[in-house]
């Protein structure tokens, strides 16, 4: 299974990305967390991004399209990957078809997870993370069991990206109505996108996109 999941920042797509990685034992390729991992491991892209990431804009097409295609040619995407994050721009998904137009495959499903402007900053402002194990909680909606503590590995003290205060949300939240909404218009005639309703239950959520994506199962 091959898989594109869509949405501004906050609507979930990290917890659903998970959830559905496990359920179609698939890699889960997030721009954002290789992002990440270049600029904590100081390589050259990651001093090209980390001031636009912190800024909340965009990092260049260019370097974005060469990063997925590598990381599409591991052994562990030929199968299928859910990609989250990415394409986030309209040459990115031109891009993206002729990245898998090489390898001879293509994308199943498009899921595009919508929600309310104003719950997107209010989650966002109340983000946290595991700095050992990357686990994601929301201090309003999902926060850990005990305070600040992760419940997955135990770690004391969960941290805020700096990309979640609140300037740079408001950035980021307009970056993706320039940049990335306008993907949907692009995706609409394929037949493959699927639009969900983001504002609820995290499992009911996923029982909507498992309906989309296969009707049969
Ligand atoms: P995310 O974790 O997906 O919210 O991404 C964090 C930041 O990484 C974004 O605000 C961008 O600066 C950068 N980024 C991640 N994915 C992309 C992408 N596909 N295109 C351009 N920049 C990206």
């Amino acid at each position: 299974m091959r898989i594109i999941l869509l949405g501004a920042p906050g609507v979930g797509k990290g917890t659903q990305s998970k959830m559905l990685c496990e359920h179609y034992a698939i890699p889960h390729i997030s721009t954002g967390d290789i992002l990440r991992q270049h600029v904590q491991d100081k390589t050259e892209l990651g001093r090209k991004a980390e001031a636009l990431m912190s800024k909340g804009q965009l990092v260049p097409d260019d370097l974005i399209l060469a990063l997925v295609e590598d990381r599409l040619s591991e052994e562990d995407a030929a199968a299928g990957f859910l990609l989250d994050g990415f394409p986030r721009t309209l040459p990115q998904a031109v891009g993206i078809d002729a990245i898998l137009g090489r390898h001879d495959t293509a994308i199943d499903g498009i899921i595009a997870i919508d929600v309310d402007q104003k719950v997107l900053q209010s989650r966002l402002v109340a983000r946290r993370s595991c700095p050992q194990c990357g686990t994601v909680y929301n201090l309003v909606i999902a926060p850990p069991k005990v305070n600040d503590i992760c419940d997955v590995c135990g770690h004391k003290g969960l941290v805020q990206r700096d990309d979640d205060k609140p300037a740079t949300i408001r950035e980021r939240l307009e970056v993706y109505h320039q940049h990335t909404a306008p993907l949907l218009s692009y995706y609409r005639p394929s037949g493959l996108l699927h639009e969900i309703d983001g504002d609820g239950n995290v499992d009911e959520i996923f029982q909507s996109i498992m309906a989309a994506l296969s009707p049969a199962e």
